[in-house]
Formats: structure tokens, sequence, C-alpha cells
């Protein structure tokens, strides 16, 4: 495949394989050199032909829902909306051939107790209530799941202030927070070093996520279907959708693609004032795990939608810090050039520039803050602030990153910090699963079938 665009990008030329042979004919007359060029591609075309030709299409379905993206937040719907309706039937479609393979699989696996966000947003709602379904969930399937709890430390006095906030927040929404001094932190986490007060979580804890993930997926009713591998690619009329495997007649849509949900959305005009951007989040492992008990966060700066560098007390009690959340040039830019898309990588860096141009959503500070955490150095070092002691030979090699989908309103060109969902006639598009959408996804499935369970 890889070479296959990159052939169509040297020619210029969209169609694969070429309709018009003469194509090659005019690339030989400008140059004498291209001759050799012609000679190998018209040698190697066949063998690409076949390549792509053991393609067979499977035959067409009809099903009653159709999901396109088996992530978290695709699965915990199918999951709800098979318990509530055994008469439909439902499909859930994958590009990718397991699961997990992105944001869900890719996380810090905490499960967040919902004190950083005000009230009356989504989030706040969706994670308090998710806190306890998914620890629920887990505790009734024996899935691991680490109660170990978390502070959030104040770096200096300045931050005092939004601590206090944070408490404030965390009152509003019913969670379960209190505020102790250094001699009580002591006590909760002796290495965690703070400025005066802390705050302690206790309902904050760490689940597996690929293990939830793949619970579900192995759970889901016999109403649902779970195809991987199948890609969606258009929806040419009402009621239709062609993947790369087959057309798939539906009933209703319901589009959670992760890192793709809002090119989806386009595909039935909705979504048309947002992009997806992707930021990448890095993780290096601390090879000590007696280093903490507990999850030891920063405070946060509340105009970002990231939390900072923490470390994250792992199920398996191994400790983990991170992530960044730095800009990324396409959207699966995982590591090297892999999944590299040329028209993805124009879009993005357009809106990225345009982002640090306006600086809006503060992108400049946010972009120079997070390119720096790339930096093992700088990375260890907002690490080492949160706690009294540290040994740096025990600073690991960066692990596994994950890349986060974060809405843009292309209009103001700001960061979208709270869940965005559309509705057309018969289809439902989840546009912005932002974190902590792991621990509000058994909330936010509710949420979600609520909506549409009268258009079924
Ligand atoms: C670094 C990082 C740390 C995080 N930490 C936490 C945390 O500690 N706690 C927490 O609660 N949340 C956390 N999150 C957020 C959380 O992981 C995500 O919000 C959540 O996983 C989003 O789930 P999803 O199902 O929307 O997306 P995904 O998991 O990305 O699933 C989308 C699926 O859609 C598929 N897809 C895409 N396009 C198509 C197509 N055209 N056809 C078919 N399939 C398609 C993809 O293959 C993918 O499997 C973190 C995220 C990141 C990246």
């Amino acid at each position: 495949m890889v070479v296959k665009s990159l052939m169509i990008s040297l020619s210029g030329y969209t169609g694969f394989p070429p309709k018009d042979p003469f194509i090659f004919k005019r690339f030989a007359v400008s140059a004498p050199h291209l001759k050799w060029f012609r000679t190998f591609f018209l040698l190697l075309a066949p063998l690409l032909t076949a390549q792509t030709s053991d393609y067979m299409p499977k035959d067409n379905i009809n099903t009653d829902i159709l999901i396109v993206g088996g992530g978290i937040v695709g699965l915990t719907i199918a999951r709800e909306l098979s318990q509530r309706r055994a008469d439909l039937s439902i499909t859930v479609i994958d590009k990718e051939p397991s699961l997990a393979l992105h944001a869900s699989g890719r996380n810090s696996g905490v499960v967040h107790a919902g004190f950083y966000y005000t009230p009356d947003t989504l989030k706040a709602r969706f994670t308090v209530e998710g806190n306890k379904l998914l620890t629920d969930y887990c505790l009734e399937h024996g899935l691991k799941l680490l109660q170990c709890g978390k502070v959030v430390v104040a770096r200096d006095e300045s931050e005092l202030k939004m601590l206090s906030e944070l408490k404030r927040r965390g009152d509003a929404n019913g969670v379960l927070l209190e505020m102790v001094g250094e001699v009580e932190l002591a006590e909760l986490e002796p290495n965690a070093l703070t400025t005066g007060k802390a705050l302690w979580s206790p309902s904050t804890s760490t689940i597996n996520p690929g293990e939830v993930v793949e619970h579900i997926a192995a759970n889901l009713k016999s109403n649902v279907r779970l195809l991987l591998g199948e890609e969606f690619l258009s929806a040419p009329e009402d009621g239709v959708a062609v993947t790369s495997q087959r057309s798939i007649g539906y009933g209703y849509f319901i589009n959670t693609a992760g890192l793709y949900a809002d090119k989806v959305a386009h595909h039935f005009g909705l979504g048309r004032k947002y992009t997806l951007i992707p930021f990448k989040g890095l993780y290096m492992e601390y090879l000590d795990p007696t280093l903490v008990k507990r999850h030891i966060y920063p405070v946060p700066d509340l105009d970002n939608p990231f939390l900072g560098v923490h470390y994250t007390k792992t199920v398996d009690g191994k400790v983990k810090i991170g992530p960044s959340a730095t800009p990324t040039f396409w959207r699966e830019n995982y590591s090297g050039m892999k999944n590299f898309r040329p028209s993805e990588f124009a879009e993005i860096i357009n809106y990225e520039a345009r982002m640090f141009l306006s600086n809006s959503s503060n992108f400049r500070k946010l972009t120079f803050e997070e390119i720096k955490k790339h930096f093992g150095k700088y990375l260890r070092r907002q690490a080492a602030r949160l706690v009294r002691s540290v040994d740096i030979d025990n600073f690991g090699s960066f692990l596994r990153p994950g890349i986060r989908a974060q809405l843009i309103d292309t209009d103001s060109l700001t960061l979208v910090m709270d869940f965005v969902v559309e509705e057309g006639e018969r289809s439902m598009h989840v546009l912005n699963a932002v974190s902590p959408a792991f621990t509000c996804s058994f909330s936010f499935a509710r949420f979600i079938v609520d909506k549409i369970e009268g258009s079924l």
C-alpha cells in the first residue's frame, strides 16, 4: 500500500491501476533519465495490481444499527443498546485487525474522580457517574483494578488558589475529596512533595484499559456482531454505508471513530465547523515500582485540556511518568513516518499554524511547553518536582505513546473542552470523546442511548 501511494503521488495520478497506459509515456518524453523509472514502473505495475486485486468483496449485509469504531466508546454504546433492545441487530466495525490499537488501548488507565470540571459540563457528569460504573464493572467481572487513590500537589504557593478551586469543583460535583496538610500528605504518600496543602482523592483508581476493552467485546450479547479489519469509507445514500469490505444497509448509524470521527461525520454533512487535531502523549517508565504508592498529579493549568506530567501507578504496581500532549502532524503519528497521509499532514499543519499565529486557546504556550516534554530531560525534571526524592538512574525508556483526538472549532480556532455530539436524521456522531472518555464511557453510553432510543 505504501508503494502504491508513493507511485500515485509520484505520478500525480489519483486512479490506480492507471486507466491511461500512456501516462507513463508522457513521463518518458519529458526526461530521458526517467526511462529507467518507466521500465521499473511497468515491470512493477502487474505485481502491484496483483497485490491489490486479492481483495474479495464480502456479502453485503443489513443491520438495524451500525456503529463505526470499536474503541471503548463504540463498544460501551453497543453493550448498552444490546442490553436495552434485544430485538435490534447491532453491527460494530473497526478498521483495525484487533481491538484497542488507538486511544482506548494507549492511555494512562486512570479512572478519574471528576473534580477538574465545573458542574455545568458533560465531562463532570459523565466522569462522576462513569467512575462508579466502570469500577463496578471491573469488580463484578474480576478485572484488574488498583484502588490506590491520588494526590494533587502544589509546586509553589501560587498554585494553592487553583487547588482550592479544584476542591470547590469536586464538592459541587459530589466527589469525595479532602484538602490535607503536609503531615497528612506524608502519611498518605510519603514521597509526595507539596507546598502547604494537597488534595486527596480516594476514588481515583487504575484499570488495565486493554483488558476492559477486550472483556466488553468478548461479552457482548448475541445480537451484536463485531467486524474487525473493516473500514468505513463513505455513505453514498441514506441508509447505506460503504466499507472496505462491502456495503452495509443500516437503520441507524453511530459514529464513534475516535481520531477520524470528524471525517466520518463530514460524509453526513455534519460536524462541518469542526476538525480533529492529534496530540501525542509520551510516557516514560520508572524502574523502581516502590517510588510511589499512589498517583501523584500537579495542579493543572485549567485553560488547557491536559493534566500535566504525573506519576501513574499501574494495575500491576509499576510506575509510569507522563504523558506529554504535543500537537502532532497526522492522526496516527505514533512513530517515525508510520501511517503518514500527505493530505492529513497538509490539513493539520494548516490548522496548527493558524492556531499558533492567532494564539487562540493559548496555543503557543501549550506548544512550547509540550514540545519540551519530548526531550526526556525536561520530562524527568517536571516529574522530579512532584516528589521528595527520585533516582535519576531509575528513569527508564519511553513507553508506547498514545494520541488524543482533540476537537477544534474551525471558526474560532479554539480547543473544544467538553464532549460534543451531533445528530442527523438517523445518525449520531461522537465528535469529541475527550479525555477522560475512558472513565466516562459507561455513563456516556447511557446518555447516547437515551438520546437515540426514541428514533430506533
Ligand atoms: C495519552 C492518553 C492518555 C489518556 N489517559 C486517560 C486516562 O487516564 N483516563 C481516561 O479516562 N481517559 C484517558 N484518555 C482518554 C481516552 O483514552 C480516550 O478519550 C478514549 O479512549 C476514546 O475512546 P474512543 O472509543 O472514542 O476512541 P478510540 O479508542 O480511538 O477508538 C476509535 C476506533 O475507531 C476506529 N476507526 C477510526 N476510523 C475508522 C473508520 N473509518 N472505519 C472503522 N473504524 C474506524 C479506530 O480504529 C479505533 O479503534 C487518554 C488518552 C490518551 C491518548
